[in-house]
Parts: C-alpha cells; structure tokens; sequence
C-alpha cells in the first residue's frame, strides 16, 4: 500500500479556543482518526513540523520544510503539508522554488475551520490533498475547495469563504466534480531530469511597496538604508508608476544603481503587469527595474529571497528572475 506523510505546521486546521483567540493546538491523536476515514487506500503517517498560526511562519521554517520533505520524498510516494491559509501562497510559492524537480506530490491544504467543528472544510480539503498526494504527479501544489491549483499560482483572495483560494493567471490542474478528480498533467511543470535535492538557500532582504497616489520617493531609500536586497512593487494598474511630482520612477533608478533587484508588478490580482504600453511603466523599465508579468506577488517575493540566496550577478539575477522556472509566469508581452 502506498504511503502518505501528514506534516502539520498549525493554522485553523488544528486550531482550539483559547482566551486569547483561536489558535493551533490540536495533534496527531486528534487529526490522524478523522483524515485516516477520507484516506482509504493508502496508508498514512502523521507528524508535527510546528503548531503556528502562520501569520508567525518565517524563511527558516520554509528552507526547515523544504529539507525535510526532501528526506521524506525517498520513504513516502507523497506528502501532504496542512498549514494556515493567511501565508500559506507565500510558503507554496517558496516551497515550489526549492522543491524545484521533487520526484513525488507535495501538496499544501488548509481550512477555513477547524477540523473539529461540526461543519469544518477540513476534511474535504485533506481529502483532496491526500488524493492528489496518492497520485504520482510529482510537483508542490495547493488543494482547496475541491481545486488543485500549482502551488506558485495559488492566492488567497477571501477571508471568510470556503473558496479561499484562486489560481491566478493560470488553471487549477484539476477540480473535483461529478467526473472525479481529473488532472491536466500538461498543467505541470516538467521535472527536470537530474537527481533531486532541495535547495533551500534565500535571502530573507525583500520587502513588498504598494503605493498610493503621493507615496514619497523616499520610501525605496529608506528600505535600502535597512539593508533591502529586493523590492516587489505592486504598482498601478498595468504596472505605472509616477515620473511627475513623487518621482518613483527615479526613486527606482537610484535604489537599483545602489544594487538593489526592483520587480514591479501590478496592484491588480488578475492578468498581470505589461509595462511597455505606458510611459509610466517604461520609465520604470528604464529606470532597471524587472518586471513581473503574470507572477503573483507571493511567487514573485520568494523567487526573488530564493534568487538572491545564490550567488549571482545582478544581470545573472535579472535574467533568471525572467526566466519560468516552475510555470510562475506564462506572459512575455502583453502589448505584442
Ligand atoms: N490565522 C490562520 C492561519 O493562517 C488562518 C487559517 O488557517 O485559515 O494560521
């Protein structure tokens, strides 16, 4: 019988009351019953990672994951992480990065409710993630609401729904309907052929920047002078940003020459950025920044901590930040 790993690291999965809020607490005496009645043909082992709420979940717990997933994937023919839904895009998106070529399914699940409420998702969420676990797609996805989605596309885009989470700007790889769970595998990114080990180095310098209308210049130097190695902008619209008053443009100029990587994206959730169409978008370009295209911030920040762990140049960085390296980004050039 094939064998399945339950990692916990917390979230609402697992979480109790306490008086001072919701928190993890449940274990494996508490879990493993209930997922052992939605896992009926294969065997499951159950172990504890963390028990956090993972707005707490840092770097060092996804290179921590990573490298205990890389042992795991020589015992296990798959491996199913529950993790808190608030960060759990971020650990996703990380943990395809360093995953890159993991020989089984990895798959990430949450839930909206405790598995011990009466009308929790929990379990239909596990159930997913165990199928998909069982199903010798290797690669690190995201199992919700009855959707499969790539683990460096998924977002959460509700707070309170069951539908939590979305595929942005690419299709789940499978959804569970009336015809079972059918996969696309032509969905999945190809795994690369040499012998797998997880590769967990990072940078934990980058910070995201959403501005407003009138957000001073000074921020982006500010962020340098912390030490910043990397900047995600979440810029307007198609990916503008201002070159009149509240010069951004050149606040990204400055903050690039001082060596700092700058990607800018889009504000927007869907479709993604295309910064040659407007001039406020090509003077960023000008100004070196890279652009995102279709990547979600989450994909975009841990690619950029995972790049910035190597040792490259800024022009080796920029073009791997360009290249796809797990089907994160699909769109070159929205304006052709
Ligand atoms: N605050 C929780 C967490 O992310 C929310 C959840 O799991 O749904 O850990």
């Amino acid at each position: 019988m094939r064998r399945i790993l339950i990692i916990n690291t917390g979230g609402t999965f697992s979480s109790v009351k306490s008086e001072g809020g919701l928190t993890p607490g449940l274990g494996e005496h508490d879990i493993l019953a209930e997922l052992k009645t939605v896992a009926k043909d294969c065997e499951l082992k159950y172990e504890d990672f963390c028990s956090l709420d993972s707005a707490n979940i840092l770097p060092e717990h996804w290179a921590g994951l990573a490298k205990r997933i890389e042992a795991a994937s020589r015992e296990y023919s798959g491996i199913v992480v529950i993790h808190g839904t608030d960060t759990m895009a971020y650990t996703a998106s990380m943990l395809s990065f360093m995953l890159w070529g993991v020989p089984v399914p990895v798959v990430i699940t949450g839930s909206q409710l405790s598995i011990s409420h009466p009308v929790a998702d929990a379990m239909e969420n596990c159930r997913a993630a165990i199928h998909m676990a069982n199903s010798r797609c290797p690669g690190v996805f995201v199992a919700f609401n009855r959707k499969i989605m790539l683990g460096v596309r998924a977002s959460k885009v509700r707070t309170m729904s069951f539908d939590a989470f979305d595929s942005i700007n690419y299709p789940p790889v499978a959804e569970i309907n009336a015809f079972g769970m059918r996969i696309q595998k032509e969905l999945i990114p190809r795994r690369a052929a040499v012998r797998f080990q997880a590769d967990t180095s990072y940078s934990d310098k980058v910070m995201v920047v959403k501005p407003v209308p009138g957000t001073p210049p000074e921020i982006f130097d500010v962020l340098a002078d912390l030490g910043c190695r990397g900047i995600v902008v979440e810029a307007f619209g198609l990916g503008g940003l201002p070159f009149g008053e509240n010069d951004l443009c050149e606040a990204v100029h400055r903050t690039v020459k001082r060596g700092v990587a700058v990607a800018i994206g889009s504000q927007c959730r869907y479709d993604g950025s295309s910064l040659e169409v407007y001039e406020t978008g090509k003077r960023a370009l000008e100004a070196g920044a890279m652009e995102m295209y279709d990547m979600t911030t989450e994909a975009a920040v841990t690619k950029l901590m995972w790049l910035l762990g190597k040792d490259l140049t800024m022009e080796e960085l920029r073009e791997k930040f360009r290249e796809n390296l797990v089907n994160e980004v699909s769109s070159r050039d929205f304006a052709e």
